[in-house]
């Protein structure tokens, strides 16, 4: 079968000037999917030449500097929901981290992405964990349904991240649940991930000392105030004992997830088997930094050292088994670092929302135009920009009005870049091509979701930050339709792959399909977003041995 696929291509191939090969090489054992959560292209570009461990060796491999998230929705949810499936949001169905349904059946109708709001007694903040909102087939679950002894588990610092990259079948998922890892409601535990909860139970409890700096980050080491009473650059990840919180925003979160990780292999012999396995792994902690400290401060720097520290102790690991894996690393979305030390250091213009650009007050001041009761809440929202919701308990005729004062007023705010009717969206069609070039209509576009997406649509300036006061544990954030907060790095390695670097754009969608294709799956063009992206430096090509299933 694969034998028929290859020579027909190769005849193919060989109209064009330069016939392409298949690589002939065997699939790997073992895929090997990181996400690194908020590692923006910038901080990669930033840092690389830092690099001495694990990200140096995947720095010096297969390199795409520029990968996108090219959604405007640049969350957690949405960009993990692209990376294993090849689709963009609007067709994984996972539009934001949580929305809002006005239909569902509990009081404040909101959802949260990887939950399952069915379950009783539950609601958005206490959940039961689940990936059944998204609608699409995770890579793993891909390779299962083509090879049935191979195995697809999931380990991250978040649920959603393990189970946006994971999918529905998996066999086996981990993530930190409130000071120790934790799995599906239904399942236990293993011996091997309780031991190391239990050997993590002590550390957590104990107070964390500040972390050494490295060298190369001591020119960053400085205070910058972000309140009369709060700064960050002061800490070095000093932290009480048994503070989730504190312990979340420091490097320890992905070095005791890659412990989890190793347990994986060895209780289930990952690579080991006559299948290839998919092992997706969360890195969360770079997000906590992110938005507990900024991106260019003392502490991004001396995570990203321990970051490339813990991925080495990770390569090195699997090196030891002997095992033929496969290592894609890239990112759920960007970044963008806190306005006071953006004020300082570039750009006067940035700085943090108006506090009465929100649902709430946009809504009161329509009910007041209107003529509603003062406590009727035209428009829901989670927070000051992305998804807007008319509320559908209002006639049909007084939901339009509320709309259209809704897109005026909203418009009216400096601080916002653009306003987009849903229904325009709709018949909009999800863009293609050069994706650095996508309008903010394209951008929208891609994740929009018609029964989980607002009414209207809001994207704010460049600059601003959609957190209207900073202090302890959140200055800082990503979500913008900008490409700092779009773009990604996408590295590749495998033993022995010939080293390249390609700057031009290629997007999280491509990776699912480019992984396929290693294994000889062939994803049907008509339900990915992404294309297969060919990872031999030479004429070869690793998209050819794909066929279709
Ligand atoms: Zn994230």
């Amino acid at each position: 079968m694969r034998k028929l696929a290859v020579s027909a291509l190769v005849c193919l191939g060989a109209l064009a000037a330069t016939p392409a090969v298949s690589d002939e090489r065997a699939p790997p054992k073992l895929i090997v999917a990181i996400s690194v959560d908020q590692f923006s292209a910038d901080l990669f570009a930033q840092y690389r030449q830092h690099y001495t461990g694990g990200l140096r060796r995947l720095a010096s491999a297969v390199v795409f500097p520029s990968g996108y998230q090219g959604h405007a929705a640049t969350e957690t949810c949405p960009g993990h929901s692209t990376i294993m499936t090849g689709a963009n949001p609007a067709r994984t169905g996972i539009v934001s981290n949580d929305w809002v349904d006005q239909g569902a059946a509990r009081e404040d109708k909101v959802v949260y992405c990887a939950e399952d709001e069915s379950a009783p007694g539950t609601n958005h903040d206490d959940y039961v964990e689940s990936a059944a909102h998204l609608l699409v087939p995770t890579l793993g679950e891909r390779i299962h349904q083509m090879e049935p002894g191979s195995r697809n588990v999931a380990v991250a610092g978040k649920d959603r991240a393990a189970l946006m990259m994971g999918g529905n079948a998996i066999d086996k998922v981990y993530f930190w649940k409130k000071g120790q890892f934790a799995t599906l409601q239904g399942r236990t535990v293993d011996g091997g991930v309780a031991a190391v909860n239990a050997e993590l139970a002590p550390v957590f409890a104990a107070p964390g000392e500040a972390m050494e700096v490295p060298e190369w980050c001591r020119p960053l080491d400085r205070a910058i105030p972000v309140s009369d009473q709060y700064a960050v650059g002061t800490g070095h990840f000093a932290r009480p004992g048994g503070n989730d919180r504190a312990f979340r925003a420091s490097p320890a979160l992905d070095s005791w997830t890659i412990k989890v990780a190793e347990k994986l292999v060895d209780d289930m012999k990952l690579g080991q088997g006559a299948a290839t396995d998919v092992l997706n792994i969360g890195l969360s902690a770079n997000d906590y930094v992110g938005h507990a400290f900024g991106t260019e401060g003392v502490e991004m720097c001396i995570q990203q050292a321990a970051l490339d520290q813990s991925l080495a102790g990770l390569f090195a690991f699997l090196d030891a088994k002997n095992i033929d894996y496969v290592v894609m690393l890239t990112a759920d979305h960007g970044g963008h670092d806190l306005p006071e030390r953006i004020d300082i250091q570039a750009d006067p213009a940035a700085g943090r929302i108006d506090a009465a650009l929100n649902a709430k007050q946009v809504g009161a001041a329509i009910a007041a135009d209107l003529g509603l009761p003062e406590d009727s809440m035209p428009l829901l929202a989670r927070g000051p920009f992305g998804d807007y919701y008319v509320n559908r308990a209002l006639p049909a005729d007084v939901q339009a009005k509320v709309k259209q004062a809704a897109i005026a007023r909203l418009k009216a705010f400096p601080q916002v870049a653009a306003v987009f009717d849903a229904t325009d969206l709709a018949a909009y069609p999800v863009p293609t091509g050069p994706v650095e070039e996508w309008s903010l209509e394209d951008r929208a576009r891609a994740s929009y979701y018609a029964p989980r997406s607002g009414d209207i649509i809001v994207l704010l300036k460049k600059a601003v930050t959609p957190i209207a006061q900073g202090g302890p544990g959140y200055v800082a954030t990503h979500g913008s339709p900008w490409d700092y907060d779009r773009r990604v790095p996408i590295l590749f390695w495998r033993k022995d792959i010939a080293p390249f670097e390609q700057p031009l754009s290629v997007r999280t969608v491509d990776i699912a399909p480019t992984l396929a294709a290693l294994v000889g799956l062939a994803i049907p063009a008509d339900q990915i977003d992404g294309r297969c992206l060919d990872l031999d430096a030479g004429p070869g090509s690793t998209c050819l041995l794909a066929k279709a299933n």
